[in-house]
């Protein structure tokens, strides 16, 4: 090697060579200790990076599932996922490198495919919920008999973390089974694993969110409130960013984080955002609750797709209530961002084909605050 010339000594020393010859420094590697002693290698070395960590994300399928399992498996966790669709796990395949995510198919009420999907992992996130019962499971079923089962697993296993999704306003007495089941989800997984840190989003919006895209997509609106509820929406990445700082920082452990946006909006204020971005105005329709209630119970039986359900009736009338015990984004170092300020990333396939945007705005037109020209065909 002495002999060999400098430059070619540094073509042939690859940064990823586990050779004893390898120059000291060129790999960013650690070993963490987990919670209950375990050690832990991690090496940072691009989509080949060792995260070191197994983690099971349940519903991982859904909305937010995406944006935790992409942020693990990139990282080089293995992910497990359990997943009970085929085609609803496809796009998850490829969040990390070949062999980081494992897919395992899984039932809510089979527990040994659950004690399956858990037992080798160093953390279990649960992000499993329904907005409205379907025909084989109630909203019971889901947030508390479901939980049950994969909290007992978890501490069957005696897995280091368990992560629970709950939601928003989850109150014992609220008038909506959704927030109430929920709470009694919280409250079951902390009688069988007292460590279980629980984490409260407020609504979420993002690519595939029922915040933004249900306001977009129908061209009549229908409402019971007057879209009087007040929330304080959060970015769907900046709760995926916020479960992931958790696998390494054990204090969250046993805590209860609340995870809102900076600004509240009533949906009134969100629709009119929305229409601005889509320059589209839709139909408002306000209909009493007393009629639109049964209607949805009614309409629910009938139809064999989702559709608004009479509990989701109820939540128009509940503001969201943040616990000021809980701890915040600021606890883990985040700063979420502004909803306005992606609107228009979200919104402007919304747009009709007829607008388009000039080439970029003269100074005159920046003073008069033009900011969209619009050609109509
Ligand atoms: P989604 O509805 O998009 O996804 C729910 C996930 O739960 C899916 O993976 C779904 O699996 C799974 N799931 C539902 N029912 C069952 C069941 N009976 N058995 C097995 N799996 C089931 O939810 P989000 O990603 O939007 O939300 C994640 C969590 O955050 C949920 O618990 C939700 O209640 C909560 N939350 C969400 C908010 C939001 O604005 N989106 C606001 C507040 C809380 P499958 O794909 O097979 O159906």
């Amino acid at each position: 090697r002495a002999a060999m010339p400098a430059q070619l000594r540094s073509i042939r020393v690859s940064p990823f060579s586990t050779s004893t010859s390898r120059p000291a420094g060129r790999i960013n590697h650690d070993v963490r200790i987990t919670r209950t002693g375990k050690p832990i290698l991690t090496v940072s070395a691009g989509r080949s990076s060792l995260g070191g960590y197994t983690a099971t994300v349940f519903g991982a399928t859904g909305f937010l599932g995406r944006y935790i399992v992409n942020r693990l498996a990139r990282s080089g966790c293995t992910v497990i996922v359990p997943f009970r669709e085929e085609m609803a796990k496809r796009h998850l395949k490829v969040a990390g490198d070949l062999g980081r995510v494992v897919f395992m198919e899984m039932d809510l009420r089979n527990t040994a495919s659950i004690e399956e999907s858990v037992r080798h992992s160093d953390i279990v996130y649960n992000l499993i919920g329904r907005d409205y019962p379907t025909k084989n499971f109630d909203l019971a079923d889901v947030h508390v008999e479901g939980t049950e089962r994969i909290a007992e697993a978890v501490a069957k296993y005696d897995i280091d973390r368990y992560v629970h999704v709950s939601s928003h306003s989850a109150l014992l007495d609220s008038p909506s089974e959704f927030y109430r089941t929920k709470a009694q989800g919280e409250q079951v997984a902390r009688s069988i694993y007292p460590e279980t840190t629980i984490v409260r989003p407020a609504p979420m919006f993002g690519f595939e969110d029922r915040l933004l895209h249900r306001l977009a997509s129908p061209s009549n609106v229908i409402t019971s409130n007057w879209m009087q509820e007040r929330f304080n929406p959060v970015h769907a990445i900046d709760v995926g960013m916020a479960l992931e700082a958790m696998l390494h920082d054990d204090t969250t452990a046993a805590e209860t984080f609340e995870l809102y946006g900076p600004t509240e909006y009533t949906m009134a204020e969100l629709n009119d955002l929305v229409e601005r971005e889509a320059m589209k105005k839709r139909r408002h329709i306000n209909v009493p609750k007393a009629i639109m209630k049964p209607v949805a119970r009614y309409a629910n039986k009938l139809l064999w797709w989702p559709i608004h359900s009479e509990d989701e009736v109820e939540r128009e009338f509940i503001d969201q209530y943040i616990d000021p015990q809980a701890k915040t984004f600021k606890d883990l170092d985040i700063e979420p961002v502004e909803l306005s300020s992606l609107t228009y990333e979200y919104l402007k396939g919304y747009r009709s084909s007829s607008y388009y945007d000039l080439p970029p705005m003269s100074e005159r037109e920046k003073r008069e605050e033009k900011k969209y020209l619009h050609v109509i065909d």
